[in-house]
């Protein structure tokens, strides 16, 4: 008998009968005997579905209520899937995070997980009754309701996971695993038996979306078993096994590979920022207001300083925030243009991300210039570069993503033989 904490996201319950084939799986596991709770996403498309609505009754939403429209989605399936487990002969029932509750911190619309009350858990599974938990939502200080990003269901599956000493916390989506690239975009894309944390957390949070940032880093520091699935298998349950993510001990040295996995991300607009002073204080007059406005900034790149003329040196500087803040951003640096003391501030949204991910990096070079030299053949003009111990980023125009993806992937050796079937 295992204790298991199961995932199903927004594909896996786009309908009826696709929650029904849910239930069924939950029902195999429950008869095996299993403790099951279950965690639920929105139906597919159900969460932009609100979002939409919050921007259309005001661009200036109040974020509280925000997550009151976005929650909703989940609340929905978590009551449908115990209608169905209960008409399959399975007892079970939902409890929305503010019922258990979820404690989280109060960034509404990226609320963090703090406590989980287990007492209605651990008696739910006591009595062999299915819980349902609805993933994304949690409850702040004042009992707010908040929502924890999107994606976010992964993460309430890991925190419960935790927070119940499952044995495993199972994933099921619409791919069988974690592959070397987004399959969807290359076909050669290779499944992953076992994928450590840190290389997932880097995958992550780099645009490889199968799994949200946060859930990796919280399965990595509460060492929860997590395993990437499938839901869409034969009725016997029969499925090819999916991805396991582990600690970098549990790889032997035959599966370590110099290059994991490359992921884009389409989510980022470039700002350059021309004839910005060369001076002590410049760069932090830029970033001190955008990170006082929350604001991320990821890639920077400063040019060389010159000077015109008789004018005191000066340089360019060009960064990326998510696109979804760039016209704050633009608001935030137009207010500080004095401080700076810029030109213009030049934007496009138009970019992309593209990230080589591998702890095999550490200890081999070489691995950012074959990135280079790849898609300099390929035409494909580089904007930015960023680099981390195991991962080399750059920044390209977003219609040369899927050819820039596709070519590395050849290029780091990462093509299967057959094209992938998920
Ligand atoms: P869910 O609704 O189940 O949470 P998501 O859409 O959030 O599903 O995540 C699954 C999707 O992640 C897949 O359909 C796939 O297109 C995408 N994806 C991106 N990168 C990868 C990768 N490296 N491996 C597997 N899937 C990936
Ligand atoms: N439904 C939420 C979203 O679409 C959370 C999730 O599916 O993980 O972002
Ligand atoms: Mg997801």
């Amino acid at each position: 008998m295992a204790r298991i904490v199961m995932k199903f996201g927004g594909t896996s319950m786009a309908g009826i009968e696709r929650i029904r084939s849910v239930a069924a799986r939950i029902k195999r596991e429950w008869e095996a005997g299993n403790e099951v709770a279950v965690v639920v996403s929105a139906m597919a498309g159900e969460t932009d579905r609100l979002v939409n609505f919050c921007r259309e009754a005001s661009s200036l939403y109040d974020p509280r209520e925000y997550d009151v429209v976005v929650s909703s989605g989940e609340q929905v399936t978590s009551g449908l899937l115990a209608i169905a487990l209960q008409a399959i002969g399975v007892p079970a029932r939902s409890w929305l995070g503010w019922q258990l509750p979820i404690r989280t911190s109060d960034g509404h619309g990226s609320a963090r997980i703090g406590e989980i009350d287990t007492t209605a858990l651990s008696a739910s599974m006591a009595d062999r009754t299915v819980a349902v938990i609805p993933g994304f939502q949690g409850l702040a200080p004042g009992e707010r309701v908040t929502t924890l990003g999107r994606g976010g269901s992964d993460t309430s599956a890991v925190a419960m996971a935790a927070a119940m000493k499952a044995d495993r916390c199972d994933i099921y989506t619409d791919v069988d695993g974690v592959y070397t690239t987004d399959p969807r975009i290359v076909p050669r894309a290779r499944k992953l038996k076992r994928v450590t944390y840190e290389e997932m957390l880097e995958l992550a949070s780099v645009g490889a979306k199968v799994l949200q940032t946060r859930s990796v880093g919280l399965a990595m520091k509460e060492n929860v078993r997590v395993q990437v699935l499938s839901s869409f298998v034969d009725e016997d349950g029969n499925s090819e096994p999916g991805t396991l993510i582990v600690g970098e001990e549990e790889i032997g040295d035959m599966e370590r590979q110099l290059i994991t996995g490359i992921a884009h991300d389409k989510n980022e607009a470039k700002i350059t920022l021309t004839n910005v002073p060369d001076k002590p204080g410049a760069v932090a007059s830029i970033f001190s207001p955008l990170a006082d406005a929350g604001i991320n900034v990821d890639m920077i790149v400063q040019n060389v300083a010159h000077a015109t003329g008789t004018a005191p040196k000066s340089t360019d500087v060009t960064f990326t925030v998510p696109t979804a803040d760039l016209a704050r951003s633009l608001d935030v640096l137009e207010k500080s243009r004095e401080a700076i003391g810029f030109d213009a501030a030049l934007h496009d949204p138009r970019v992309a991300k593209i990230s080589v991910v591998g702890v095999g990096m550490r200890s081999h070079a070489g691995v950012a210039s074959k990135m280079f030299t790849t898609l300099g053949e390929r035409g494909i003009n580089v904007q930015a570069i960023t680099t981390s111990e195991i991962k080399v980023s750059v920044l390209i125009h977003e219609d040369e993503t899927e050819l820039a993806v596709r070519v590395l992937h050849t290029a780091y050796g990462l093509d299967a033989e057959e094209p992938a079937t998920a």
